[in-house]
């Protein structure tokens, strides 16, 4: 088995005595492998590969939504991701109304009532990694609303499958994925301008890329960052 990369995607090129090319993106970690006939070019499975880009980065970040949907049991000691770090889940109980706090930089501290159970934990700290979120989204659209002379009517924050963010430029509307607070706030900001940019330019092409360039010339990073995950 060969391995090729492309487009900083990893796949494993298995060459077959088959007639028809089969793509495959799989779970837990994503894993991406194409069976291609032996006698197929490079530059055929290159050209594939590319007609294909979108849907595999597609597949992968879906493989890793339900791999971290899995393993998350809202125990104490579990690892959360918080804008772009990692965070101790520490619980502790009270018979107070219920709250949740970032304590010395390490833990995510969650007080709740005793007779609370996990699936409440979760309940709790997915609405605080909206509450989170949603100022985060605010601020930026705030920052670049003037900069870029539009005006959000509408943002919201979904829990998405398979994008960071959509827009309809349209009704001026930005939905931002929920999973974004786990990331650093650079990339949330990167996230926010691009819909915003769809505002002017509803495609991907090289118009978008200019402005991206002249508003925040760091951009490709973010986006490469994101893929990664
Ligand atoms: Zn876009």
């Amino acid at each position: 088995m060969e391995q090729v990369v492309f487009d900083s995607i990893k796949v494993d090129l298995v060459k077959k005595d088959i007639k028809n090319i089969y793509l495959s993106v799989r779970p837990p970690d994503g894993r991406v492998k194409l069976s291609v006939p032996k006698r197929i070019s490079e530059k055929q499975v290159r050209h594939f590969l590319l007609s294909k880009t979108e849907w595999i980065k597609k597949q992968k970040q879906r493989c890793l939504t339900l791999e971290t949907k899995k393993k998350c049991k809202f125990l104490e000691g579990e690892k959360h991701f918080f804008l772009g770090k990692t965070y101790t889940l520490s619980i502790k109980y009270h018979f107070k109304p219920p709250q949740i706090k970032i304590k010395d930089e390490k833990y995510i501290q969650v007080y709740i009532k005793p007779s609370c159970n996990t699936a409440f934990i979760e309940k709790l700290v997915i609405s605080w990694y909206r509450e989170e979120l949603e100022k985060i989204v605010k601020f930026f659209v705030k920052k670049w609303e003037p900069i870029l002379n539009v005006n959000v009517k509408e943002f919201r924050i979904k829990r998405m499958k398979t994008r960071w963010g959509t827009c309809n430029s349209l009704a001026k509307r930005i939905w931002i994925n929920l999973e974004l607070i786990k990331k650093p706030s650079q990339i949330i900001e990167y996230i926010v301008l691009h819909e915003m940019v769809h505002f002017f330019i509803n495609n991907h092409g090289n118009d978008f890329k200019e402005l991206m360039y002249k508003y925040m010339p760091n951009w490709k990073t973010y986006k490469l960052e994101l893929n990664k995950s």
